[in-house]
């Protein structure tokens, strides 16, 4: 079971002045909290990190059990460089900026997988309600939330599936989304709250606060 850890983006909107991945939360880089959660999991033997082209040297101090390769402009760029390195017939994909998932979520989507499921991802339900709006902000209906879920990583998958996926030049905020496009089934199992993406300055004090 192999990891790719997309960790090459900037965080512009995090407005720190180092890639978002760098950034300590308790003294501890986001990275090399990822790195951890998924080690910790005990269900992963393979780890690739996509980090920016100047920041290879400190991954592999930071991270010295991972593999390093050089992310690209989009995540999904990124993905494919990690995806490039493994023969792996299982893979995870899982965000560097969702730093504090529990290791008991790569468990529950790589138990998931195990049992055939080609394409897993952890989903949670919508608390605020939701509305469509136009481009002048004027609403134009509010959408059933009972039917969405908010998806977060770890995203399993089978690796033909995976391939299949990025094998256009594609992008899309998550794998699932390319996987879905490629016309393959995705089944969304119950995420974590914990699974968080750290976004915007608002997260990243939740996570140091949480941390
Ligand atoms: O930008 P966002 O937070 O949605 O990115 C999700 C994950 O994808 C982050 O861990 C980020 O480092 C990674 N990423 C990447 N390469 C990019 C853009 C984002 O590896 N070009």
């Amino acid at each position: 079971m192999a990891v790719l850890i997309p960790a090459a983006g900037m965080g512009t909107r995090l407005g720190e002045d180092q890639p978002k991945a760098f950034v300590e939360v308790g003294g501890v880089t986001l990275l090399e909290r990822s790195v951890a959660a998924a080690r910790d999991s005990g269900v992963v033997d393979e780890i690739i990190v996509a980090v920016p082209e100047t920041n290879t040297g400190t991954a592999h101090r930071l991270v010295p059990d991972a593999r390093i390769v050089v992310g690209g402009a989009q995540r999904s760029d990124s993905v494919r460089a990690a995806l490039a390195v493994t023969d792996a017939v299982l893979i995870l994909v899982h965000d560097a900026a969702r730093a504090l998932t529990p290791p008991s979520l790569f468990a529950d989507v790589v138990a998931e997988l195990s049992e055939g499921t080609p394409a897993v991802v952890p989903g949670t339900s919508v608390a605020d309600t939701l509305k469509r709006v136009d481009a002048a902000a004027g609403v134009i209906d509010t959408v059933d939330r009972d039917m969405l879920r908010a998806i977060q990583t770890p995203q399993g998958f089978r690796a033909e599936v995976l391939r299949g996926a990025h094998a256009g030049a594609g992008d899309a905020t998550d794998d699932a989304g390319l996987v879905e496009a490629a016309g393959f089934a995705v089944k969304v199992i119950p995420g974590d709250a914990m699974a968080f993406k750290v976004t915007t300055p608002f997260d990243l004090r939740l996570a140091r606060l949480l941390a």
